[in-house]
């Protein structure tokens, strides 16, 4: 039950996102500042007709509102005050640490060099973190619609773009009709050039593709990975190894991936061992942040704040943080944890 004191202790308790993405992470007010900045047309003139296109009908709606609302990201400057208000965002929410996907071929199809996203999320993110300290890292999440010969080409300038902060290499898009094994190559090299590896997957495909991302493409987390319960022997390979599932139980909900919160398998997941973490996805455009994610689950799943402490940190132990650094934000963050929950009584 959310009570008050357990309100209070999800509000102020330390945190760490692992999936949320960049270009969804746009708020009403930046798309119109920059689609007139930019001259790009959107089918809106005002900040209350954009404040409408956030309320789309079904998934066919949310995706073309997105599709259109990226556009009016152009220049290397837009990528940055993006990077920039999305960090200080995170920092209000008490989120320590986090990794945030970049989608290439959004940019890349419109004549858009990918060293100007990349850098100019890395210079945003680097001056969110002088201001208030949150750590941001960057992962490039590849639609799988555009097959693995794009992929070659988008990992090799991931490769030269290591240093501004990008340390994964992950696909997401269209997981129906584009399994992950065609991939298995391309997540090799990637792992060979130093990224850590996730991918979407058992978001709205089955199992099946839940074991390809694990077996052949060898990622250590999943996005998502929700459907993983229809299949009993996947939910224990997935505890025995250690997978985590990044889950962003609003955007299930809101894409129709989950039909109900009665539904989402997620209390079944954990409780069966595996290490899930709880995360945003698309915030603005699923209507939540992730506090509010956390407030959700301890509405609908009925955990209580052992269980917050310890998906928080799943989070910290999830990340793709050099050693070093992970043992130093674990050791921070459950001291925060546990100093909240004396004061707070919870
Ligand atoms: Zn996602």
């Amino acid at each position: 039950m959310l009570t008050p004191e357990l309100d209070a202790f999800i509000t102020r308790m330390p945190k760490v996102e692992l999936h949320v993405h960049l270009e969804g992470s746009i708020e009403p007010r930046m798309a119109l500042e920059l689609a007139r900045r930019n001259g790009v047309e959107i089918p809106a003139r005002n900040l209350a007709e954009v404040q409408k296109l956030y309320r789309y009908r079904n998934f066919s709606e949310f995706l073309s509102v997105f599709m259109s609302l990226t556009q009016v990201i152009v220049r290397c400057t837009d990528f940055e005050q993006l990077a920039y208000e999305m960090g200080l965002t995170l920092a209000r929410q008490q989120v320590r640490y986090a990794e945030v996907m970049l989608s290439p071929m959004q940019h890349l199809l419109r004549g858009i060099h990918l060293r100007e996203a990349i850098v100019g999320a890395a210079t945003g993110f680097a001056r969110a973190e002088r201001e208030t300290g949150v750590m941001v890292q960057l992962a490039l999440d590849y639609g799988r619609q555009y097959t693995p010969a794009y992929a070659w080409y988008v990992l090799e300038i991931a490769k030269e773009l290591r240093s501004h902060r990008l340390v994964a290499w992950s696909i997401g898009g269209d997981e129906i009709h584009y399994p992950p094994e065609p991939f298995a190559e391309v997540f090799a090299a990637a792992r060979d050039a130093g990224l850590h590896l996730m991918a979407h997957a058992g978001e709205v495909a089955g199992p099946s593709s839940v074991w390809g991302a694990v077996d052949v493409l060898k990622v250590s987390r999943i996005g998502h990975g929700i459907r993983s319960v229809q299949d009993p022997s996947l939910v224990a390979h997935l505890r025995d190894r250690g997978v985590v599932l990044d889950v962003c139980p609003s955007s299930n909900i809101r894409t129709g991936a989950a039909p109900s919160w009665e539904q989402h398998s997620l209390r079944t997941l954990y409780d069966a061992g595996v290490l899930v973490t709880i995360n945003s996805d698309d915030p603005p455009f699923f209507e939540t942040t992730l506090t509010d994610e956390y407030r959700r689950v301890v509405h609908h799943f009925g955990f209580g704040a052992d269980d917050l402490c310890v998906l928080v940190l799943n989070g910290v132990r999830a990340s793709f943080l050099p050693p070093a650094e992970k043992a130093r934000l674990l050791q921070r963050v459950e001291g925060e944890l546990s100093a909240l929950r004396v004061e707070l009584g919870v």
